[in-house]
């Protein structure tokens, strides 16, 4: 498709609904003559139906029109629009408001409302908020390294929001947005009482653990890093790792390298603090990451997490007391909160 992205990496792309691909391809689906931005929130079609294209002039002279969803040929005027309304916000003695924020940026409300959430994760409102409890934090304690570079904003691409990111977590996050480029990981596969578990990290954490996948699952997922097996510095990490998968329940110190948008990063935030023995719904997560109404976002936040157990997503099961879903399965699930029950 192009020189950069790999059909295969841009289809990876389309099924995270990665943002950071927004505006370097567009998605074509044959079958219904329309084309998506990769992170549309319609249903994924069947890749069999899919082509790309570097932008939007190619999928229209290949006979396709815009999606009116997510509105694909607005990738840039959005980006410049979330990016003023960030400056605005920032330089602003009171937030401004929604209304201020759309006739800024020529938006009607509702529109900048959730064109920058789709970018930033939080509302207009509650970024600001989210800003001003930083800066207090930062006036007490002189420093910190909470700022999430998202709040930086990139000033440039999406793309550069997210490689940036450091993270509400204060997590470090090496620069996945470019599929690893750069960046070593070592990895191991190891057997446990649950199975086989695959460690992977990089030099600043743990950037992926999984069960029952190989080194191929680590390609797919960063296809541009060095894969390394094994490794002196990693062995001594992983040690530490299966210790506490085996006896669960202390790895706060645990280093970890990953990275999401804003409001995912608060949701995993929010798993590491559920204390071990006990659990969460998806809404009284959605709710401890600060917005109580997204709790589907605070479902997909959980799917996308790539640090099984160190971030605890399996401590959140469904209201009502149904386990609800795992990635690797009910069983593991199950022996993980049976263990950390005792
Ligand atoms: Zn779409």
């Amino acid at each position: 498709m192009t020189d950069a992205i790999s059909d295969d990496a841009a289809w990876a792309a389309v099924l995270r609904r990665d943002r950071a691909f927004d505006g370097r391809f567009v998605t074509g689906v044959l079958t219904t003559g329309i084309y998506c931005r990769p992170s549309c929130a319609a249903r994924h079609p069947a890749r069999g139906n899919v082509r790309f294209f570097a932008d939007g002039s190619g999928a229209r002279a290949a006979g396709l029109r815009a999606c009116k969803r997510c509105l694909p040929d607005d990738v840039g005027r959005d980006e410049a629009a979330v990016l003023a309304a960030i400056d605005e916000i920032r330089q602003a003695e009171d937030a401004p408001s929604l209304t201020a924020l759309a006739e800024l940026t020529g938006y009607s409300p509702t529109h900048f409302q959730r064109v920058f959430k789709r970018s930033i994760g939080l509302s207009p409102a509650a970024y600001a908020r989210a800003l001003r409890e930083e800066r207090a934090r930062d006036a007490l304690s002189g420093g910190g390294d909470v700022t999430g570079a998202i709040y930086e904003a990139g000033y440039g691409s999406a793309s550069r929001f997210y490689e940036n990111t450091k993270g509400l977590l204060g997590m470090t996050a090496s620069a996945w947005a470019n599929g690893g480029a750069g960046v070593t990981i070592h990895w191991a596969v190891v057997d446990t009482s649950m199975g086989a578990m695959l460690v992977a990290a990089t030099d600043k954490g743990v950037c992926r653990l999984s069960f029952n996948e190989d080194a191929s699952e680590l390609a797919r997922r960063f296809p541009k890093a060095e894969l390394v097996e094994g490794g002196a510095a990693f062995e001594k990490l992983l040690a530490e790792v299966v210790a506490s998968v085996e006896a669960p329940g202390d790895f706060a110190h645990i280093p970890l390298d990953v990275k999401g948008t804003a409001f995912q990063e608060a949701c995993w935030k929010a798993l590491r603090e559920i204390p071990a023995g006990e659990t969460r719904t998806y809404a009284e997560i959605a709710a401890a990451a600060g917005n109580p109404t997204a709790v589907r976002a605070a479902g997909s936040a959980n799917a996308r997490n790539n640090v099984a157990v160190l971030i605890p997503c399996h401590r959140v099961i469904r209201t009502g007391g149904d386990l609800g879903g795992y990635a690797y399965g009910l069983d593991i699930k199950r022996e993980l909160l049976k263990r950390e029950a005792k």
